[in-house]
């Protein structure tokens, strides 16, 4: 079987009714690239800065930066390359970026809060981005939003460093959604946003109030929790209000069970651990909207992740 999915897993993602979905790959590292493509990834939804900038002992340079950032939309060879600006804080503190402590640090400086805090630090990385050929290969994506005038304190710095740059093409600016606020007011994100991606690893963590770290809480840490699908679709009727696609970048986009529900709910990117791709693509070829909308309608009535995945179950047993 497995064999079986890989060796269809390069042809688009349509659903049994026709429905396209896009199935990327979350990417850590240059290296990950070429096995994702070869699992059949449709492009990279996310690519984890992080990598560059952790374990050293200073920041990586904008042309270190650039070249590693080519580097993968070269072996993307022409697929869209989705790069997250720096997501740091919280559990991922820099050596040589001095950030006060904190006692809560996950409800502190992290993601784009650090990123508006050192401005120079993140302009560094949008003008990498920005270098990167050909031009419209990249999207930039912006982590823990949590207010439309951050995306558009970013927005600003784009524009500036494209206007240095000499640049007339736009380039798609995304927020991620994974602070709850973000969800519920994902209307007015989209106003100054391109596209909305879903991290349900952080959205879970914060709905639930428990750390996605602790083990203490680890089996009850669920994405399928109906209070987290809830914010999912009021995300998307939120992006909707512009047109804005929605993806899900977060660790459900792997779970075969949250499939169907994701694409019931309106998400029409995953973006995957390259691992699962050919399978998860083999799977949404089998599915149908109207199944997949029904469910998801139901677990959005359930009391819990248990009772969200026994309904999913009861409907795709092969799973
Ligand atoms: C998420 O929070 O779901 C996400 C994709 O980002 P990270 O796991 O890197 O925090
Ligand atoms: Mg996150």
């Amino acid at each position: 079987r497995r064999e079986e999915n890989r060796r269809t897993a390069g042809e688009d993602c349509r659903m049994a009714d026709g429905t396209r979905i896009e199935v990327f790959a979350n990417l850590g590292r240059v290296s990950d690239a070429p096995g994702a493509v070869a699992e059949g990834a449709e492009g990279c939804g996310l690519l984890r800065t992080e990598f560059l900038f952790l374990e050293r002992q200073s920041a990586p340079s904008e042309d270190e930066q650039y070249r590693q950032y080519q580097q993968i939309a070269d072996a993307l060879a022409g697929r869209p390359l989705v790069i997250r600006t720096l997501d740091v804080g919280g559990d991922k503190p820099l050596p040589y970026l001095p950030l006060p402590k904190e006692e809560n640090p996950v409800l502190g400086l992290r993601g784009v809060r650090v990123g508006l805090r050192e401005p120079e630090l993140l302009r560094a990385q949008i003008r990498a981005i920005l270098r990167v050929k050909p031009t419209g290969a990249c999207r930039i994506m912006v982590p823990m939003i949590a207010s439309p005038s951050e995306l558009r304190a970013v927005r600003r710095m784009v524009d500036e460093e494209r206007g240095k740059l000499g640049l007339a093409e736009p380039i798609e600016l995304g927020a991620m959604i994974e602070v709850p606020a973000a969800a519920l007011i994902a209307d007015r994100i989209s106003a100054v946003a391109d596209f909305l991606s879903i991290g349900t690893n952080d959205l879970t963590q914060y709905v639930l109030a428990m750390d996605r770290g602790n083990p203490h809480v680890a089996a009850q840490l669920d994405a399928l929790h109906p209070g987290v699908l809830r914010l999912i679709h009021l995300a998307v009727m939120g992006a909707e209000t512009y047109g804005r696609t929605v993806a899900v970048c977060g660790g459900s986009a792997s779970d075969p069970m949250a499939a169907p529900l994701l694409i019931g709910l309106g998400v029409t990117e995953l973006s995957a651990t390259p691992a699962v791709i050919a399978d998860l693509k083999a799977f949404i070829r089998t599915l149908r909207m109207e199944d997949c909308r029904r469910v998801a309608e139901a677990a959005l009535g359930t009391d819990s992740a248990d009772e969200v995945r026994r309904l999913v179950a009861e409907t795709w047993p092969a799973i």
